[in-house]
Parts: C-alpha cells; sequence; structure tokens
C-alpha cells in the first residue's frame, strides 16, 4: 500500500433545475444526475488514477446507495476492507441543484460519514502500518482525525490534513502533529480569521500557522496556484492558464495528484508541480471524478 485516505465519500444527486420550486409547489426538471463524490473518495481515486495502491478507510449506509459506492473504489482499484456499511443509516448524500446560469445550491446529508469511529483507524491498524502516507480531511468526526494523526506519528507515516470544510473546531495541537496542512485560501481565512485577497496576505497568514509549530502550509490559490511556507522558505507554483468549465473537485485533485508523487520520492516541488498540472486538467471538464486525467494525459501536460 502507498496511501491510506481515512475520510469521507457522498454520492452527489445532481439536479439541473430550471428554477428552484417555492413552498408547497412541485417543478419539472429538465435533468439529473448521480456521481460519485465525497473529499475522501475524490482523493483516493486521484491518487489511484495515477497509479499509487490506495487503501480508503470510510463508512457507506446500508442503502441502495453503498455498493454502489464500492464499486466505484473498486474500479479505480481502491482497497475497499476497510469501507464497511453501517445498518440502519443513509449513506452520505449531496443534493444538488444547478440552476441554467451553472449556480449551485448544495446540501450535504453526512449520513454513515459520521459514524466513522477513532476505533475504525485501530481495526485498520495492520494494514495502514504498511502505508506510506496518511490522508485526511474534515467531513468525518475529528476524534477520528486525532487517532489517525496519532497513528501515523506513532508508526513513522506521514500525514496530510485537508482542513476542508474548515472547522473552527480543529485542534490545532494535532494540525502541528501532521506533516502538511494543505488548505484553499477560504479555509485559511476562516482558520486565521485573517483576510486573504492577495498573496502577500495570504503568505502572512500561513505564517502565523508556521509560527504556531505547523511544519508545512500548503495554500491552493485557485488560479493563482499553490503557495508552499514552511519556518524557513516560502515557495510559489503557478496555475497552468486553461479554460475552466468546472472547478468542483479541483482542491481533492490537487491533494490526490500530490499524494501520490510525494510517496515516490518525497520530492515536494515536484509533487506541487504535478498536482498543479493535474488539477488544472481537471477544471478543463465537467463533473469532479469524471474529470480526473490519467496519468499519460498528466506527464505530457507538463512535457
Ligand atoms: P478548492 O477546489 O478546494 O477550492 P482551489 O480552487 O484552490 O481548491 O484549486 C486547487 C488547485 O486547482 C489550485 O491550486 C490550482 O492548482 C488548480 N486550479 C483551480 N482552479 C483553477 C483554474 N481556474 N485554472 C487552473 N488551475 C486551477
Amino acid at each position: 500500500m502507498d496511501i491510506a485516505i481515512i475520510g469521507s465519500n457522498m454520492v452527489d444527486l445532481i439536479s439541473y433545475i430550471d428554477k428552484m420550486p417555492k413552498e408547497g409547489e412541485t417543478l419539472e426538471a429538465p435533468d439529473f444526475e448521480i456521481g460519485c463524490g465525497g473529499k475522501g473518495a475524490n482523493q483516493a481515486v486521484a491518487a489511484a488514477k495515477l497509479g499509487s495502491k490506495v487503501m480508503m478507510v470510510t463508512k457507506v449506509g446500508d442503502d441502495l446507495f453503498a455498493d454502489n459506492t464500492i464499486q466505484n473504489l473498486k474500479n479505480f482499484g481502491i482497497d475497499t476492507e476497510f469501507t464497511n456499511k453501517v445498518p440502519g443509516t443513509s449513506s452520505g448524500v449531496a443534493p444538488i441543484f444547478v440552476d441554467p446560469e451553472s449556480r449551485n445550491r448544495i446540501l450535504i446529508i453526512k449520513g454513515a460519514n459520521k459514524h466513522l469511529s477513532p476505533d475504525d483507524v485501530d481495526r485498520a491498524a495492520e494494514k495502514l502500518k504498511k502505508c506510506s502516507l496518511i490522508v485526511l480531511q474534515l467531513e468525518i468526526p475529528l476524534p477520528t482525525i486525532y487517532r489517525a494523526i496519532e497513528f501515523g506519528n506513532e508508526n513513522g507515516i506521514p500525514v496530510i490534513l485537508n482542513p476542508a470544510p474548515a472547522s473552527k473546531e480543529l485542534d490545532f495541537e494535532y494540525v502541528c502533529k501532521c506533516d502538511f496542512f494543505i488548505p484553499n485560501e477560504s479555509e485559511l481565512e476562516t482558520l486565521t480569521e485573517m483576510p486573504v485577497e492577495n498573496e502577500e496576505q495570504i503568505q502572512t497568514a500561513a505564517l502565523t500557522l508556521v509560527e504556531k509549530g505547523v511544519k508545512n502550509v500548503i495554500v491552493t490559490m485557485g488560479s493563482r496556484g499553490v503557495m508552499w511556507v514552511t519556518k524557513d522558505h516560502i515557495q510559489t507554483v503557478s496555475s497552468h492558464n486553461v479554460d475552466a468549465i468546472d472547478t468542483t473537485g479541483a482542491g481533492d485533485a490537487f491533494i490526490g495528484c500530490f499524494s501520490h508523487y510525494f510517496v515516490q520520492d518525497g520530492d515536494v516541488l515536484q509533487a506541487m508541480k504535478m498536482a498543479t498540472a493535474f488539477a488544472a486538467l481537471s477544471v478543463t471538464k465537467r463533473g469532479t471524478q469524471t474529470s480526473y486525467p490519467t496519468l499519460e494525459q498528466t506527464e505530457s501536460f507538463t512535457k
């Protein structure tokens, strides 16, 4: 195993609507799609598509979405031994309403993801010990995240924490135990309560985290690229200039690809460069997991 993703999976239920119904009103909408998502699953798929051996520790419900979610992970070659069903619970779902101007309204029902517990991390211990990297996001309970960070530290396995969606309850004592902390601009703004309008402000905000003891802060800045900040150096990688059609899941694309390249040889800058290319390619296509490019496409784009 190369990478363990301990995190969420969701089923995106996307309704393409002409307009939102009012209270008590029933309207017909032109189109509907089901997609596999959730930050954990997206990151797992991104890394697996590039060829990493990925295991996913996650929970699905006991509804009709569960088998589909497990099958989707398997189709990408992801190890699902610790992808378990929770009886009497729904899978995580995200009803999404997209209007003709491509504006989104999204609800998230975490469902089974809320049941991923610290014990689930310990149950997967033997297999997790064989991984070279643990990757975490914030769509599962915080105690589970803290246990996974401790587990990584106890076993000498580097940990990446993507604080998405941002939570003010996140305990910085644990963040400092992670090797990489990868927020986007708005998550950085929420967590530091500092402005992030330009690169100078982003750098200042990231440095406050480094001063608190966070080892490596990598801020994804959308079309502006990424900034890596440590206590003794700051480095920026620019984004590629592409026609962005749908930026959903770009952050997950970045983290999945960064993880894939980082476990190869530990070269952080090279992993950032490859992840910037991978994420740029992903925004040129509709969808989340379906927009992620292959290894060949990513490597030929960077030549
Ligand atoms: P999130 O999806 O979490 O909001 P970002 O918007 O920061 O994350 O995107 C993650 C990465 O995806 C960026 O650092 C960048 O490399 C790439 N990216 C995002 N939007 C674009 C864009 N419009 N053009 C090129 N690359 C992009």
